[in-house]
């Protein structure tokens, strides 16, 4: 039985705010891009809707990727090891990457990223966005390049962000005691 309903779900940002926000994100991409072409590489399955939000207001000639990884275990426990479960790319040598990640948090899975692009491909750059950054439990040295919104330490739920699969599909974003 899922022991969280959605009266439980205290509200963190709202459609508008994180609507408004998302264009403030693409506004800089595209003046850092311009008209360079951009793979971007959204990470499954938490960041489905805040990639596909953000790359209707890129302008640049764009391709989009969709990788599967896993970190978290049940519930509210990271397991601290990052799986990939489904990581199969196109040859990236010499393209511009955007990986677009839901939430940056121990920073684990955001290094296992930016490593595994350093070990497979030569590419042009790669930059790492997220929507939310969980300053407080990171315990690598890596930051997005760019992010929406700081948080506290809390457990997010929304907007793609789930609780055992559940509540991705709600259009804002809020927290769980
Ligand atoms: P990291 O590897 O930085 O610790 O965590 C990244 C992944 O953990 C995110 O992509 C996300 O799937 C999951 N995650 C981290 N914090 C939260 C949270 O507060 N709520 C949910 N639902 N997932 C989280």
């Amino acid at each position: 039985m899922l022991d969280i309903k959605l009266e439980d779900i205290k509200p963190l940002f709202t459609e508008d705010e994180l609507q408004n926000r998302i264009k403030e994100i693409a506004a800089e991409l595209n003046s850092f891009y311009k008209v360079e072409e951009v793979y971007a590489i959204c990470v499954l399955k938490g960041a489905v809707m805040f990639a596909t939000d953000l790359v209707k207001y890129l302008d640049m000639p764009l391709k989009m990727e969709f990788i599967r990884l896993s970190s978290y275990g049940t519930g509210r426990n990271t397991t601290g090891k990052v799986n990939a479960v489904d990581i199969s790319l196109p040859d990236l040598n010499g393209k511009n990457v955007l990986i677009i990640e839901d939430i940056i948090d121990t920073g684990l899975t955001a290094k296992f990223l930016m490593d595994f692009m350093a070990c497979n491909f030569k590419t042009k750059s790669t930059k790492f966005c997220s929507l939310l950054d969980k300053k407080i439990s990171r315990k690598t040295d890596i930051e997005p390049d760019y992010y929406g919104f700081h948080i506290d330490d809390k457990f997010i739920v929304g907007y793609g962000l789930d609780y055992e699969g559940y509540f991705r599909n709600l259009k804002f974003i809020g927290y769980v005691e």
